[in-house]
């Protein structure tokens, strides 16, 4: 067995906080009516809207170690990182919808602000002797060629790691453009130095790093070899100006972060950087570039919609044009898609489905279908849940429907309304159902973890192959099976799960 190929994580935790300024993207500030995911819980809550506390929820784990090859499953599976931790929002009580989104140079058409931008760009790096070509063969050769000819800009790919000149570029970055004091190194560092891969993947070899460093000049059929955390800076006149943290995984590259520096305000470096990023993929044959997540009602998030693309629908699994899916995420909702006249709510976590999605007959949006207040996800998960507790799993039964919690008293000093971490809901779109995970107990199916997963057991510091789920205690067998239902059973049987 070979121990970097395994995923190291923490048990699955659900963080909700309902202290509802802690919502990095709404700051709480949306009107309650906009926070709901769908239109039926909105008109069951009509005439107690002031009542209902919202919340902003994580779903996630800690993870100390992980392939690039698994963190890009996950990520097709609506994760993303923030240094060790890898997370994704509960869809349906979260207050705002965070979809993942990824586009490439199909997708993307250059609109007049983008062709702006790459006109910009062209005169900032490149002297006034500079003869571009009489015609590009689209602007991916363009953006390549100023590159090439510039001798005041450059950039370098290399390795996550701290340097004094990026913390410095960091404070200023984060204190000027949003405002944040106080920045330490640590917190750099665990933000965008620190990651779960191993030590091999983190550092690269001299050739990977050569190749990425010659990306503008690969052939069409060469293949990249580096895969991992890269932190790519843009040097103007020798000066560091700007640092792209990014993923290279086998799917594409992932955009982490990126700080640049304010006295640049006027080379526009975010656009740039999304071009420069988009045609870097093309030129090393990877498919798509990640943007991180897309909120529709957010013009913090939304303006990724410039750059094309497609959205993942966590429920199906299924990606699907941005242009074709905008009309359902109106205000922002939940967007389930489907062609079955109801909704079906069984979901294929482990395989990533190619399949194209057909949006002709009975595409709708199934959302209210599965997860309304009338849905079909409140039922079948309770029964699940009833008949878990025979296999020994202590997943609540509840009688009531309702997926908010209200504040009747109003106080808001209460210790109870911040942050904390519960049990998994029964129902979370874009988890494995407990419909799947009781068919997985009744079936045999379950038993492909025995021999396969480990557990890291705190109290005695030791790790162990999990021999038999069915005899473990209740508490292992549950945080087993949330693993499950966050990853998937295949992804569970890699998994080291510190317990
Ligand atoms: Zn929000």
């Amino acid at each position: 067995m070979n121990l970097a190929e395994k995923l190291i994580i923490s048990r699955p935790l659900y963080i909700s906080d309902s202290d509802d300024p802690k919502c990095g993207y709404c700051k709480g500030q949306k009107d309650n009516d906009n926070k709901f995911a769908t239109e039926g819980w909105r008109d069951l809550h009509k005439d107690d809207l002031d009542t209902i506390k919202f919340q902003s929820t994580t779903v996630g784990f800690h993870t100390e170690l992980i392939t690039a090859e698994m963190y890009d499953k996950l990520c097709n599976l609506g994760y993303r990182r923030s240094g060790n931790f890898i997370y994704k929002t509960d869809m349906l009580r979260n207050c705002c919808r965070l979809y993942t989104i990824r586009t490439n140079k199909t997708y993307l058409k250059m609109s007049k602000e983008l062709k702006m931008c790459l006109r910009k760009f062209k005169k900032n790096i490149t002297s006034a002797e500079f003869k571009p070509k009489s015609h590009y063969s689209d602007w991916v050769e363009e953006l390549c060629d100023y590159q090439s000819n510039s001798s005041t800009f450059k950039t370098v790919f290399e390795p996550a790691l701290f340097s004094e000149e990026k913390f410095q570029l960091y404070v200023k970055y984060q204190e000027s453009i949003h405002h944040d004091e106080g920045n330490t190194r640590d917190q750099f560092e665990s933000f965008l130095c620190n990651s779960p891969f191993s030590e091999e993947e983190i550092m690269g070899t001299s050739e990977e790093w050569e190749q990425l460093n010659n990306w503008f000049n690969l052939k069409s059929d060469d293949v990249i070899l580096r895969n991992g955390p890269v932190h790519e800076c843009y040097y103007h006149n020798g000066k560091l100006i700007a640092v792209a943290v990014l993923d290279f995984f086998p799917s594409g590259i992932s955009s982490v972060y990126f700080i640049w520096d304010p006295d640049y305000s006027k080379w526009s470096l975010g656009k740039v950087s999304a071009l420069r990023e988009i045609a870097i993929l093309s030129k090393i044959n990877r498919p798509y570039y990640y943007l991180g997540y897309y909120i529709e009602d957010c013009p913090k998030m939304n303006y990724k919609a410039k750059y094309g693309g497609e959205i993942l629908d966590v429920c199906n699994n299924k990606y699907i044009p941005l242009s074709k899916v905008s009309p359902m995420l109106k205000n922002g909702e939940l967007f389930v898609g489907t062609n079955q006249p109801t909704g079906a709510l069984r979901q294929e976590i482990d395989t990533l489905s190619t399949e194209k999605v057909n949006f002709e007959e009975n595409f709708h949006n199934a959302a209210d279908e599965i997860y309304g207040p009338n849905g079909v996800a409140f039922e079948t998960s309770n029964q699940s849940a009833q008949l878990l507790k025979r296999y020994g799993l202590n997943y609540d039964v509840t009688k009531t429907r309702d997926i908010y919690i209200h504040n009747d008293n109003n106080d808001k000093t209460d210790p109870h309304s911040r942050s904390r971490i519960h049990r998994f809901p029964n129902f979370v779109p874009g988890l494995v159902p407990l419909t799947e995970i009781l068919e997985y107990f009744e079936n045999g199916t379950i038993r492909e973890v025995n021999r396969n997963t480990m557990i890291f057991d705190t109290r005695f510091h030791s790790i162990r192959v999990l021999k038999d789920l069915e005899l473990e205690n209740s508490d292992t067998k549950t945080a087993i099976c949330d693993v499950i239902r966050l990853i998937g059973l295949n992804n569970t049987k890699n998994a080291i799960v510190i317990i």
